[in-house]
């Protein structure tokens, strides 16, 4: 793709990135073959290479971004299928990123579009928060109605109960005495995560404690930041991003880590990335660097790393059809596919794909918030693909989709891991007791 920034203009370091992006680019439209909301909306704006056009020509002519901009930006999932397609090798992770931040320093958007993003900005990124609020929407659930769509939706998607703790809070998760300490990890607990699904911290803390490895959970870590960051937010991401990185450096430094953990994967695909946010900061890019490096999703450092040992009892000799539904944050944003499904295969389980498993199920951070229309579209076909597969049960690697998929099946749906902690030693996953 031709492009005509200034030599002033390319002085800026994002604008200098995204030149040379839009340049791979050759408009062949491959890509929108497999964006969810062409597929949906048939518009050429909403999908990959019209976005990246929009994209495109509000740099380069330096504009403000206007509400036409603005409608196809804020309806990309972020969910990256276009970039599995790509056969040029466009980042349009970092396109549309440079995009919605460009969009939140030019564009005043309408008071209760303002509000809900704010809102959401405050309440999905500190567990405090999240627990609070959602202890406060309990109580005008009944009265949901009352509310415009927007908010019903957010109120229904809010948790009535928290699931009891088993792990204490510690902030060192030590290997038992009686066995070899083989490794050290860090893991990132997520901020909603650890408030409505604890039980998939405390699976990944158990799995690896019992294969040696110390899991070490810094205190003042609760989010990685990417919630703030696809909403263009990048005042709010970069202090918490620039927080983390220096605690887990620290913490490399001080005693040592051999990987960064994550077990939520939307949250790993920007810790991924942190190498390249920081990647013209003179004081933390070195730093940033070294976290993105280390940075694993379990099912990744478990295959690296892990020689599972599997044990036999009388729930985990039977076997389940498992349907793996492989969130696009984890295929198409890590690029990791195959590794989990391989990981559930070792337990002598069924473990098929799902069909036009590329697709996004529409909860992609808050999506389904922002978006319900086009989110409810996609979680029913997201469901109906899911169900020609007839499974016992769903497996995913991202909470995002175990939440939004939830609300659309009655078939259980668990993480990954709670599989192979199950299948080592751990008790057997709370949601699948019926089976
Ligand atoms: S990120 Fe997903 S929704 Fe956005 S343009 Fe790419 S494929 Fe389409
Ligand atoms: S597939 Fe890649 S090169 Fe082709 S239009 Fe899409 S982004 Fe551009």
């Amino acid at each position: 793709m031709e492009t005509n920034f200034s030599k002033e203009q390319l002085k800026d370091q994002d604008n200098k990135s995204s030149e040379k992006i839009f340049r791979k680019c050759v408009h062949c439209g491959f890509c929108n073959a497999t964006c969810p909301t062409y597929q949906l909306l048939g518009d050429e704006l909403d999908g990959p290479r019209g976005r990246i056009y929009l994209i495109k020509d509000m740099l380069e002519n330096n504009k403000p971004a206007n509400e036409k901009i603005v409608k196809h930006i804020d309806r990309c999932l972020s969910c990256y299928s276009c970039m599995t397609t790509c056969p040029s090798g466009v980042n349009y992770m970092h396109l549309i990123d440079h995009g919605r931040s460009h969009i939140e320093k030019t564009y005043k958007r309408p008071f209760f579009e303002k509000f809900i993003r704010g809102f959401l900005s405050f309440a999905l990124t500190k567990s405090t928060n999240f627990r609070i609020i959602s202890i406060l929407v309990r109580g005008i659930k009944p009265i949901s109605f009352l509310f415009p769509k927007k908010i019903k939706n957010m109120i229904s998607l809010m948790p009535i109960k928290f699931p009891k703790k088993n792990l204490p809070n510690l902030v060192v998760y030590k290997v038992e005495k009686k066995k070899k300490k083989v490794a050290r990890v860090a893991l990132l607990t997520g901020c909603v995560q650890k408030v409505i699904s604890p039980q998939i911290n405390e699976a990944t803390i158990r799995l690896l404690n019992r294969h040696g490895i110390e899991v070490v959970v810094p205190k003042n870590i609760d989010c990685c930041g990417s919630l703030v960051h696809h909403l263009g937010k990048s005042d709010l991401a970069n202090p918490t991003f620039k927080k983390n990185i220096l605690i887990w450096y620290n913490e490399y430094l001080k005693n040592g880590l051999d990987a960064i953990i994550s077990n939520t994967s939307g949250c790993g695909t920007t810790l991924k990335d942190y190498g390249f946010i920081f990647r013209t900061d003179k004081d933390l890019k070195k730093k940033a660097k070294k976290i993105s490096e280390l940075t694993k999703d379990i099912s990744e450092y478990l295959d690296e790393n892990v020689k599972l040992n599997f044990v036999n009892n009388k729930d985990t000799n039977k076997e389940y059809k498992i349907a793996y539904h492989s969130a696009c944050s984890m295929q198409h944003g890590q690029n990791i596919h195959k590794v989990p499904m391989n990981l559930i295969k070792k337990t002598g389980n069924q473990v098929f794909d799902i069909p036009e498993g590329h697709l996004c199920c529409g909860s992609a951070g808050t999506y389904n918030l922002l978006q319900n229309d086009i989110a409810e579209k996609l979680l029913k076909n997201k469901v109906s693909n899911i169900e020609k597969v007839k499974p016992q049960f769903i497996a995913t690697g991202n909470i995002g989709c175990i939440t939004q998929i939830a609300n659309g099946t009655k078939i259980p749906i668990l993480h990954t891991v709670e599989i192979i902690d199950w299948y080592t030693g751990g008790p057997k996953p709370r949601v699948l007791k019926s089976l």
